[in-house]
């Protein structure tokens, strides 16, 4: 058994990479927590991308535990503000983790914004660090537009303003199942899934 950290406090997505290296019948890898690992300083994330957030933090979470570990990081980028909230999504009103602020005030922001112009995107870079060995970063992105107003109750942070590609429904619309399917961070774990299985077999 090779352990892997995924550097999280969220019970979710340790359920998520779980679920799908099982999907993928990738055996012999047993994933933690930081919850299951003795506690380090986690430093605030300050990258200018989603990629050297990941890296840094799968970084430290390889240095302080000794174990191989991955680190997510993710938010959402509208065309009609060049791209922002980007990294800075979780704190975009100005409150770390304040999501309602966050989505109304991007909804505020795109209020005069035609319908053609709505276009936005969940982003997800994920990160895998091998203490003394390799580094890898994968992407994920889903691509939709910006509702006209928030709709929905599943899900977190932007997805009740957010319209994806080919729906009618925001992904605060959609069941947990299918916006695990489609999203972000499921494109980005499942573009690592071939760096797993060749930790579980090295
Ligand atoms: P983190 O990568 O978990 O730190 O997420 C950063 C921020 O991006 C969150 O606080 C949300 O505002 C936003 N975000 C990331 N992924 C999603 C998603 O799947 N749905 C809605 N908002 C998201």
């Amino acid at each position: 058994m090779t352990d892997l950290l995924l550097a999280t406090r969220n019970p979710a997505k340790l359920v998520e990479l779980r679920r799908l290296l099982d999907a993928a019948d990738v055996e012999g890898i047993r994933v933690l927590g930081l919850t299951d690992v003795a506690e380090f300083p986690e430093e605030p994330e300050t990258g200018a991308t989603f990629a050297e957030n990941a890296l840094a933090k799968a970084r430290d979470a390889a240095k302080a535990t000794g174990l191989a570990a991955v680190a997510d990081d993710s938010g959402l980028t509208v065309d009609a503000l060049a791209g922002m909230p980007g990294v800075l999504s979780a704190r975009w009103s100005g409150r770390h983790g304040d999501d309602r602020a966050n989505l109304e005030l991007v909804l505020a922001q795109v209020a005069d914004v035609p319908d053609e112009r709505r276009g936005a995107a969940f982003v997800c870079a994920a990160a895998l660090v091998v203490p003394g060995g390799d580094e890898v970063v994968v992407h994920g992105r889903w691509a939709g537009n910006l509702a006209r107003a928030a709709r929905g109750t599943n899900g977190f942070g932007y997805d009740p303003a957010f319209v994806p590609e080919g729906e009618h429904r925001t992904s605060a619309e959609l069941a947990p199942q299918e916006k695990d399917a489609l999203s972000h961070r499921g494109r980005a774990m499942r573009a690592l899934l071939p760096y797993l299985r060749g930790l579980a077999s090295s």
